[in-house]
């Protein structure tokens, strides 16, 4: 029986227990199996290779982004490190401008020390991608929305182009989930997950996923995962799991949460610039609703000059100053200093992360009590009139 999302969100991957007929997916906390003759096992051998809660997350992501296989790992950046590893030196990447710190560090400070490179582009600019395109290049790495700029890129389009000249489409998909977009059906050839933000959802947890359709590319995931070993635990797994059964429901309330902050945000007077895919006013609107079921419930903005952002963080009662994003509590973030600080202040300044940027991860709580929280903060910084 073919389930719709909704569905495949509860019953999706291992449904329960086959031993015992436990609902939940046990945590199998074990790091090996006992093997019942020489060259005879029940199909586990060793937890790295392969554990049962861990395989229940890997097939039930595989079911929700619509790929074949999945692969979980004990952070995002675990999961992208390991995909990062299916390319050797000489190998050249094209990377959005606004990509998640620690992606940029990676690559920046680790793979480029291998010899594997990268060249920076605007991937919402399908014609930049083009021009980049060479021989050296093996794969085009996007985020949509990108990270702090919500800056959003056609995934269908990019996925067109990138297969054109032969080349791996990556798609990170932290920011929307499948629940609002499936990067695969649109083209891409991976698709990447920080598990820890809303997937896990409850601030709880570290994780990553990858999923793929390919057979081929996932042999080689899967070979790079138990090389690499970078693996997720069974609890975290279980913990995972847990979360994305309820991440339609709490989807549904943070996008609508998002909306109706953004649209207050954009009309109070207070900031000079809203960063929000859902607002007609966005350039990635149209986009945005043809490729994705929601606008997601990250926002940024700058606020304007008549007050001092840093003041505005220290008067914050209900939104938490934090890194990290997508869990069931509000998270406000400073990108230049927090989660951007890794990449080099003249391209910050460039893409436009600027000092005054205020990242926002809208949680479930009631929209009215959230709005009042930003708007006495904003209030209580206002500079003083010279
Ligand atoms: C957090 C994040 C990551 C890294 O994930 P970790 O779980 O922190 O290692 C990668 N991409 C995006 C978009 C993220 O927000």
């Amino acid at each position: 029986m073919s389930l719709k999302l909704n569905s495949l969100l509860i019953h999706g991957g291992v449904d329960g227990d086959e031993t015992t007929g436990a609902v939940a997916v046990p945590v199998y906390q074990t790091s090996t199996y006992k093997q019942d003759g020489l060259g005879e096992n029940r199909g586990w051998e060793y937890s790295r290779t392969g554990n049962p809660t861990r395989d229940a997350l890997e097939k039930l992501i595989a079911d929700l982004e619509q790929g074949n296989f999945g692969f979980a790992f004990a952070s995002g950046l675990a999961a992208i490190n390991t995909v990062l590893s299916l390319f050797k030196s000489g190998d050249r990447l094209i990377v959005s401008d606004n990509i998640y710190g620690g992606t940029f560090r990676i690559l920046d400070n680790v793979f480029k020390n291998f010899g594997i490179t990268y060249t920076i582009v605007n991937t919402s600019d399908v014609a930049q991608i083009e021009s980049a395109i060479d021989d050296t290049v093996k794969a085009v790495y996007v985020e949509s929305p990108a990270n702090p700029l919500l800056t959003i890129t056609d995934i269908a389009k990019v996925a067109e182009v990138s297969h054109k000249y032969g080349k791996l489409l990556i798609v990170d998909n932290t920011f929307l989930t499948p629940y609002l977009q499936r990067p695969l059906a649109l083209g891409a050839d991976i698709v990447v997950h920080s598990g820890t933000k809303y997937l896990g959802g409850h601030s709880d947890t570290v994780s990553g996923l990858a999923v793929v359709k390919d057979k081929a590319l996932a042999d080689r995931l899967y070979y790079l995962q138990n090389a690499i070993g970078g693996v997720l635990a069974p609890w975290d797994s279980f913990l995972v799991i847990r979360g994305i059964k309820t991440l339609g429901v709490r989807m549904d309330r943070h996008v609508a949460n998002a909306g109706k902050i953004a649209e207050w945000l954009e009309g109070s007077g207070y900031v000079s610039k809203v960063y929000y895919p859902g607002l007609k006013s966005d350039p990635g609107y149209e986009i945005q609703k043809k490729q994705a079921d929601g606008a997601g419930a990250m926002i940024s903005f700058v606020l304007d000059e008549k007050y001092d952002y840093k003041k505005f963080f220290k008067s914050l009662k209900l939104i938490t100053l934090a890194e990290s994003l997508g869990g069931v509590e509000s998270l406000v973030c400073h990108p230049a200093s927090m989660t951007h600080a890794a990449i080099p202040a003249d391209i910050r300044k460039q893409v436009g992360i600027v000092d005054e940027l205020i990242r926002l991860s809208v949680g479930i709580e009631d929209a009215d009590d959230l709005i009042a929280d930003l708007k006495q903060a904003i209030e209580a910084s206002r500079k003083e009139a010279v």
